[in-house]
């Protein structure tokens, strides 16, 4: 069987164990641990073909509000972190959440520092949170399309409350990186 490492990355509080333990588990942590790391493992069939996923969650603290005045030296520890964790993994989920504009500017640094890295064909899924939540949406869904479609990216507005578009997101990232990453 073939395995593949991805990692979650995203601000903190924006639904990356929400969604990624929805996938894993089928439950949604209804509680909110701002734990900064934390791995899962999950075996899938997709398109009646098996694969192993190692996911790794990672908070990034780089762009958000708290960092931006004061303590640069964490923002270098958090970046140093970012790369490790970038070069560690073949495939990416990035994350922002539909109620919070100021996580969608995160996943932009994100994006550069991944492509800075690892090149521009790696593969990366884009994904909106908690859009169950529809009263205190900040993103448009215009916007984001946009966004996606000037990347070149898929993204996905899911729901880890509701289960709402959270297989596509995996389904979609296996199926990237069976392609990039071809068996010998
Ligand atoms: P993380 O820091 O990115 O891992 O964030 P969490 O996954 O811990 O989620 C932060 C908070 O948002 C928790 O209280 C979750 O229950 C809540 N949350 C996450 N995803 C959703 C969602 O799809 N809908 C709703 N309503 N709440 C969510
Ligand atoms: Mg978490």
């Amino acid at each position: 069987m073939r395995q593949f490492t991805s990692v979650v990355l995203g601000a903190g509080g924006v639904g990356k164990s929400a969604l990624t333990v929805r996938w894993v588990r089928a439950v949604f942590l209804d509680h909110y641990d701002p734990t900064i790391e934390d791995a899962y493992r999950r075996q899938v069939k997709i398109d009646n073909e098996f694969t192993s996923i190692h996911t790794a969650i990672f908070l990034t603290i780089q762009t958000a509000p708290q960092l931006e005045v004061t303590d640069t030296a964490g923002a270098e520890q958090f970046t140093a972190l970012n790369e490790f964790y970038i070069r560690s993994a073949q495939g990416f989920v990035l994350v922002f959440s539909l109620t919070q504009e100021a996580s969608l500017r995160e996943v932009e640094s994100l994006r550069q520092q991944i492509y800075r890295v690892k090149g521009t064909t790696v593969p990366i899924v884009v994904v909106g949170t908690k859009s169950d939540l529809t009263a205190e949406r900040e993103v448009h869904r215009s916007h984001i399309q946009q966004l996606s479609q000037n990347w070149g990216l898929p993204f996905y507005e899911t729901s880890a409350k509701r289960n709402w578009h959270v297989d596509e997101v995996f389904e979609d990232l296996v199926r990237q990186m069976r392609a990039q990453y071809p068996e010998e």
